[in-house]
């Protein structure tokens, strides 16, 4: 078990001062400005560590406790078989825990991705650029260089932990905890691998291949097992998520699985039907207009919306219509008009309720 006083190389009885000139001189030799080594950093945590017990009247007292005579002997009280109520008191498992794994699982990564609407429609491909951890490929994940291995901590003799008596309402009680040395790993890499600096991974930018079904919509997030970051030493890897953004399109918007746009026709087309072709996102639609078409009027085109995420099948293409009142007008056209006037007697304006119709919501979308 580590021993303070060693460490600091001075005997159990030092006074204060000669304690901290001990720590002085060693945190001079060690300190990580000083002194680059890997080596020397895990000595000198051990050091300060060490020091601040020591330095420390109440913690020293506790050390001593437990540094002399351990569990049974401390202050000659037998506490013999303590350990069990400990257990049962404060959850089993606490001090027989073995030293951790270095090994971890990477993170969850976490990628906007921008499409356009018109890729929504059938889905799309993407090549998308991560920058992330990978694993080593000079240690393989070992931390080690090659042809060493990581060798059992002397300081806890590789079980990962340093108990310590300490005095409680209880007693005194033995407490467990992770060991400085070897931050509860239970190994000490001696000789790190110099690519990944002992982590067993290095950064890297992946490029990860994504299919983005049709169908998504801003907000949507797809999970990649497996495609996020490799773990410390050899760990496995995180998850990738994408979230997904759909760019708004200047003219079609959606609306679930439905597509909606505004169609302006001339009141001549509206008046007597016509025949036209809209440029869809996803080729030319033939579109028929009747004669007497309205303003406000939804024409709808099955299967010709975006492919449904869930399920099978397309959503509706759905055109508002806008009949566009003529204001320039020649005055032969003027003469022509007002004799369809007087031909056709029409009714007068009429009164009638604010339609908050479909195609007054399709407008609001494109105004807001
Ligand atoms: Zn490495």
């Amino acid at each position: 078990m580590a021993d303070h006083y060693e460490v600091l190389g001075v005997s159990r009885d030092a006074t204060p001062d000669e304690i901290k000139k001990a720590y002085r001189r060693l945190a001079r030799e060690l300190h990580p400005d000083v002194n680059p080594g890997a080596d020397a950093s895990e000595r000198f945590k051990m050091v300060t560590h060490a020091y601040d017990v020591l330095s420390d009247p109440r913690q020293r007292e506790q050390y001593d406790l437990g540094g002399q005579g351990g569990f049974g002997g401390a202050g000659g009280q037998n506490f013999g078989g303590f350990g069990d109520i400990f257990e049962t008191f404060f959850g089993a498992g606490q001090q027989t825990r073995g030293p951790r794994s270095r090994r971890e699982r990477g993170q969850d990564a976490l990628i906007r991705v921008e499409v356009g609407l018109e890729e929504v429609i059938f889905g799309t491909h993407r090549d998308i650029e991560v920058d992330t951890a990978i694993l080593c490929e000079t240690c393989h994940g070992s931390c080690c260089q090659p042809g060493t291995s990581p060798v059992t901590c002397d300081i806890c003799h590789g079980t990962g932990s340093i108990q310590r008596a300490v005095r409680s309402l209880l007693g005194n009680v033995m407490t467990s905890s992770p060991c400085g040395t070897c931050r509860g790993y239970g190994t000490v890499v001696a000789t790190p691998c110099v690519t990944c600096q002992g982590q067993g991974r290095v950064r890297a930018r992946r490029t990860v291949p994504v299919d983005i079904p049709a169908g998504v919509d801003t907000g949507v997030r797809l999970q990649m097992p497996g495609s996020g970051e490799a773990g410390p030493a050899g760990g496995p890897n995180g998850d990738l998520y994408l979230e997904i953004k759909v760019r708004n399109h200047d003219v079609f918007s959606r609306n679930g699985d439905d597509l909606l746009c505004t169609l302006e026709v001339a009141m001549t087309d509206a008046v007597l039907g016509a025949d036209t072709t809209i440029p869809a996102l996803d080729g030319d639609v033939r579109v028929e207009l009747h004669a007497g078409l309205q303003s406000g009027e939804i024409l709808t085109v099955k299967d010709r919306g975006v492919t449904k995420l869930r399920g099978t099948g397309r959503g509706d293409l759905k055109i508002g219509v806008q009949v566009v009142t003529p204001t320039k007008l020649s005055s032969k056209e003027r003469d022509l008009i007002q004799q369809f006037a007087h031909s056709k007697k029409a009714a007068g304006p009429a009164l009638s309720h604010f339609q908050q119709g479909l195609f007054a919501r399709l407008r609001d979308r494109f105004l807001g």
